[in-house]
């Protein structure tokens, strides 16, 4: 498959608003011609979460620098939340998908239902950075695989979670089963992080995760949590964020 050579984004996408104003943008990398396969990577939806910023910016400098095969389209969007915070106007964006009352999970969510309903596949990518406050519930240097959702409702679920961790020292990836197991073993090989099977009890319907799970069996999400910790090891990000882009995208 030929690689498109040249420096991206060729365009730049406006998908909604930011609360409290401003356009949010979303980049793209890629030509929509003879497109057939979408790519969207979402940064700082949690707006407290630098690092998590930091994490797509090195993506993306990994895309830049690689280019992309002529099937494949590219959209970021870093920060998903500028505000600073974790919350906005006192919600959570993460935990909006349901009732989306922010401008910014209305923006998402369209344009997550937009790439759905256009493209024969569809991986969506978003980082958080993974705080003191929930430490306990993730093991360092794993890649965990698989994700099922069940039951439904607004309130915390129990549910089956297959789905992915990946972890450069903690990249939680919860994923949709299309391809986030061979992603999580793909990562796994290449960073040689250890990869095994995770169950995970809970989780909310208003994460942008349950919202995508419910697009399509074409559509597949990983999210990372990326330890504060790990930040100052540039090398290894630099390295691992490089790898991940060249699984996925192919
Ligand atoms: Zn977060």
């Amino acid at each position: 498959m030929a690689l498109l050579d040249g420096v991206y984004p060729v365009e730049q996408v406006l998908i909604g608003t930011y609360s409290g104003g401003g356009d949010m943008l979303v980049r793209q990398y890629g030509e929509v011609s003879g497109a057939e396969r979408a790519l969207f990577f979402i940064g700082q939806i949690h707006g407290d979460e630098s690092g998590a910023g930091d994490a797509i910016r090195l993506m993306e400098a990994s895309i830049e620098g690689r280019g992309l095969p002529g099937n494949t389209l590219v959209y970021l969007l870093n920060p998903a939340n500028r505000s600073g915070r974790r919350l906005i106007d006192g919600i959570d964006p993460n935990r909006d998908f349901l009732d989306r009352r922010l401008s910014e999970t209305r923006a998402i969510a369209s344009f997550c239902e937009r790439l759905a309903a256009r493209y024969r596949s569809v991986l969506i990518v978003s980082a958080h950075q993974y705080n003191d406050r929930n430490r306990g519930t993730l093991r360092q240097g794993f890649v965990f695989p698989l994700y099922e959702l069940t039951g439904v409702g607004r309130q915390k679920i129990a549910g089956k979670a297959g789905g992915a961790i990946i972890s450069m020292s903690a990249l939680l990836d919860y994923t949709t089963p299309a391809e986030s197991e061979a992603v999580a073993r793909q990562f796994a090989d290449l960073t040689g992080f250890t990869y095994e099977a995770m169950w995970k009890n809970e989780m909310y319907p208003g994460e942008l995760m349950y919202f995508v799970s419910r697009l399509g069996a074409h559509v597949s999400m990983i999210e990372f949590e990326i330890p504060e910790s790990e930040r100052s090891n540039i090398a290894l990000w630099r390295d691992s964020f490089a790898r991940f882009v060249q699984i996925v995208i192919r």
